[in-house]
Order: C-alpha cells, then structure tokens, then sequence
C-alpha cells in the first residue's frame, strides 16, 4: 500500500506517518529527513540540496525525483510506504503515477493534515528534533515536552532546532506551499484519493488520534 501524506510544513505530517508506518508495517519515507542526511554529507549534493533548505526553497523536481525514485526501489519498500512530504509538485506526483504504475503499483491513498497558518507557526518555532539521524524522534515544548530538558527520551540524544525552523523560514515554506503544493489536494481529489483530516491545537485532538482515525477510515475503505 502506498500512502502519500499531505499538508503545510509542521502540521505533523512526519508523526502521524511514522504511527501509521508502525502500526501498518509499511516503511515511512520522509523527503525531508532523506535530504537532511544527505545534506550532513559533504560534497555536491549535500551542498546544493541544503542551499535550497536553508532558505525554506524545494528542492528542484529532477533531483527530488531521482533520489526519491532510488529511495523507493531499496528493498524495504516492496511492500508500499508512507510518503511524507513527497510529492510536494504536481509533476513530482505525475512523475510518481508513472513510476509506480511501470511496476504495477498505485497510490491508494493521500491522506490531507489541515491545520490553520498561525497554528503551523506557533508549532513549528516551538518543534525540536532529535540529533540522532536514526531516531529523529519530534518533540514540541508545549505540547510534547522531553522528559529530560533538551535530551531525547528515546535515544538519550540531544534535541536540537531544525535549522528551517526559523519564523522567516517557515513563512517561506508556507508562500511555497500555497503556490505549489496546495494543488496536490486537488490533484488526488480528481482521482477520488484524497482523505482530509481537519483539526486545531485547541480541539485536544493528538498526533494518536488522528493516525487512529486515518487507520479506521482505511479498514472501512480498502483493508
Ligand atoms: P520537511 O522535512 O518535509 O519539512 O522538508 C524540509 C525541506 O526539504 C523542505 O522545506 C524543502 O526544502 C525540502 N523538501 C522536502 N521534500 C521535498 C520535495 N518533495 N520537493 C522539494 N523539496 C522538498
């Protein structure tokens, strides 16, 4: 099964996709912790891949696409994958129907988190990160404090702040989300695949609550 999760930077795409990836069995792909560790390296990639993160910039389509593309073929995957944060272009999502379909595979789902803009900010400034590549654990300091001030509970790492986690940043993702990525609701809704999820802080709704409900409207839908 191949999931493809949908939303603004920080409305949790990355949470909710890791519980549904556990309780699923399927792998959880995020773009963004792909590009992250490549950009940890050093050389050409890495450079050029961070130059466009820093700025809150997508990663131009031909090279998301090929790592993307080398990504899902890795033998973890052959059983689907959640896809968080890719597609994030209508071509990326064109690109992907055409990929999968040459080996005889679709997306089933694209599931959309809709979250308000000011929510988004509050919650993305106050988002730390485990510096444990192999953890990434996400916390929130308020809503999802670590036990330990600043020390992941999972790994002992320390928690730091994404480097585009930064108010002027996130603005910037935001602009990119409403000019590009805001049409891939609509571009899985033409294809009767799109499954939105509506929610605000206030409402006490949890990252569990919601990978719950995603995981009862599957059942009914398609397990
Ligand atoms: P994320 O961790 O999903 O918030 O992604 C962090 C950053 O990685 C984004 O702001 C983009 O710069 C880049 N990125 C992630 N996924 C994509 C994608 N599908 N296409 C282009 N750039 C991406």
């Amino acid at each position: 099964m191949y999931i493809v999760m949908l939303g603004k930077p920080g409305s949790g795409k990355g949470t909710v996709g890791k519980m549904l990836s556990e309780s699923l069995g399927i792998v959880h792909i995020s773009s963004g912790e792909l590009f992250r560790s490549y950009s940890k390296k050093t050389g050409k990639i890495g450079e050029e891949i961070d130059s466009y993160i820093v700025k809150g910039n997508l990663v131009p389509d031909n090279l998301t696409i090929e790592l993307l593309e080398k990504r899902l073929l890795e033998t973890d995957c052959k059983n689907g994958a959640i896809l968080d944060g890719f597609p994030r272009t209508v071509l990326q999502a064109q690109t992907l129907d055409t990929f999968l379909q040459k080996q005889g595979k679709k997306i089933n789902i694209a599931v959309e988190l809709d979250l308000a803009d000011q929510e988004i900010i509050s919650r993305i400034v106050k988002r730390r990160v485990c510096s444990n590549m192999d953890c990434g654990e996400v916390y929130n300091l308020e809503f999802k404090k670590p036990k330990v001030e600043g020390i992941c509970d999972k790994c002992g790492s320390k928690l730091i702040q994404r480097e585009d986690d930064t108010i002027e940043t996130v603005q910037q993702r935001l602009k990119n989300y409403y000019e590009t990525s805001a049409k891939l609701a609509e571009y899985y809704k033409k294809q009767d695949l799109l499954y939105t999820v509506k929610f605000n802080l206030q409402s006490n709704k949890t990252s569990k609550d919601i990978a719950q409900e995603i995981k009862e409207y599957l059942n009914k839908e398609m397990l």
